[in-house]
């Protein structure tokens, strides 16, 4: 193990790096209302042109900062990390807010759910394979969970894989998998089993996206934009040496994916720079004439401090994980808080810029808006419905009886014809 920097000496060799790579980020107090970025976006969407050049961008950062040690701070040397502890990924991350650098979001569920999950419970093999590309940005992961007929009822999922010797073939298809296009592999759960009950049959693996057989279709949203696919898999072939932990334990894969995702959806701010700045909303205040409107200002300010109760929250959960803990199912409120609160606000914002919300007029800082006052409800339904969310909460941390509708005992083939 390589000898551990102080905290100080390891800030001091951040700022170097960054100085060295990014341009310093002007003072938040040096908000001009009408300049600079206009995204507000809940999800980043853009068309499939600029997308890939934003993508591209954000892999040439990850690359650099990789390189230079910044790219997995916490993760074990073994697999290209440096084996540093939380807090210095948490000095980075203060270090590198005081800088511009390329929007990351392309790797939210790459690094945020897939990567870890790999971590826990890939081969030596599928560990050595993808980590160091993951972290460095070289190679992005999808998560190829949801199907048709499979969404909040995850374990129904009936994309089957087949084993054929050291490989198994996989027929069936995923929807709604958010950055297959952009993505080189993707986690993926078959149903290998149907005489299991349909939580036990499920196995996990790591699909290379660029397979024979595999073919990815764009679906466009409500707001334009066409972030999602369906994927579809045709007799595609994956190695047992990528298949993640025992053959019929992909459930318990899956739930580590969806308790990482949970956490990083609701440790997020939900949305692109400036969505929740106040400096942004106060001068869009000034600038309609409203910073003196008593009842607008009450609304905002409860709205406001929701968020940072929120925010506060969550980060007393995180640090519980940084310092070893595993991610409950507390963390599910983390979800449902931000989800509550960008409805508020989104009902807000359009109560404040009325008709302006509805058409371009072209005026800076209105229009923008009406991608946030769209996304909202995707957000609601993303890495687990808020009913669902409310579900886990009731069973898993309040302790009350069990959703009636869950069956563990039938086996899944008996479950389909019935
Ligand atoms: C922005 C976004 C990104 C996504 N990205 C991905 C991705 O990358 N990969 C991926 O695999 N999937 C992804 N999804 C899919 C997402 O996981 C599913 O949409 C979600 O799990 C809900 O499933 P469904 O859409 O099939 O809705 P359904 O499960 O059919 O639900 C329909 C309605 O019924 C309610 N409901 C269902 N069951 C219950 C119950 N037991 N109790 C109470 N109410 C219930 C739900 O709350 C909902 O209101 C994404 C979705 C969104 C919106």
């Amino acid at each position: 193990m390589s000898e551990q920097p102080t905290i100080e000496q390891f800030t001091e060799e951040a700022h170097a790096f960054l100085s060295a790579h990014a341009e310093p980020r002007p003072p938040a107090s040096e908000f001009v209302w009408g300049q600079g970025s206009d995204d507000v976006a809940v999800f980043d969407e853009k068309d499939r042109e600029a997308e890939l050049a934003e993508a591209n961008e954000a892999k040439r950062w990850r690359g650099l900062r990789f390189d230079h040690g910044f790219g997995w701070i916490s993760g074990p040397e073994q697999y290209g990390g440096r084996g540093l502890s939380g807090k210095y990924e948490k000095a980075y991350a203060a270090a590198e807010a005081q800088y511009l650098t390329p929007p990351m979001g392309l790797f939210t569920i790459s690094l945020g759910m897939v990567a870890p999950t790999i971590l826990a419970h890939g081969t030596d093999l599928a560990k050595d394979s993808y980590l160091r590309d993951l972290y460095r940005g070289d190679m992005v992961a999808c998560q190829l969970f949801s199907e048709p007929g499979a969404g909040s009822d995850l374990a129904s999922l009936q994309t089957k894989a087949v084993r054929d010797g050291d490989e198994w073939i996989v027929t069936g298809q995923k929807v709604w998998t958010s950055n297959a296009h952009l993505s080189q592999v993707g986690e993926i759960v078959c149903r290998t089993d149907v005489e299991m009950p349909k939580h036990r049959g499920l196995t996990a693996f790591v699909v290379d996206m660029s397979a024979p057989g595999v073919e990815i279709r764009p679906l466009r949203q409500m707001t334009g934009g066409a972030a999602f696919n369906e994927v579809f898999f045709d007799e595609v072939r994956i190695p047992d040496s990528h298949r993640l932990d025992e053959v019929n334990n992909g459930w318990n894969v899956a739930l580590t994916t969806l308790m990482n995702e949970r956490a990083s959806i609701g440790a997020g701010g939900g949305g692109g720079g400036g969505v929740t700045s106040a400096r942004r909303i106060h001068a869009m205040l000034e600038h309609f004439g409203l910073a003196d409107d008593k009842v607008v200002v009450d609304q905002i300010a409860k709205i406001y401090s929701d968020f940072m109760v929120a925010r506060w929250t969550n980060q007393r959960a995180l640090d519980k994980i940084k310092a070893g803990a595993l991610p409950g199912p507390e963390l599910s409120t983390a979800k449902l808080s931000l989800t509550n609160n960008l409805k508020s606000y989104s009902e807000w914002i359009a109560g404040v810029l009325g008709p302006r919300i509805c058409a371009d007029t072209g005026e800076w800082g209105t229009y923008a808006w009406s991608k946030m006052l769209l996304g909202v409800p995707g957000m609601r339904v993303a890495g687990g419905t808020d009913e669902i969310m409310k579900n886990i909460v009731a069973e898993r941390v309040l302790g009350l009886p069990k959703d009636p509708g869950i069956d563990s005992t039938t086996a899944f083939k008996d479950l389909r014809t019935n």
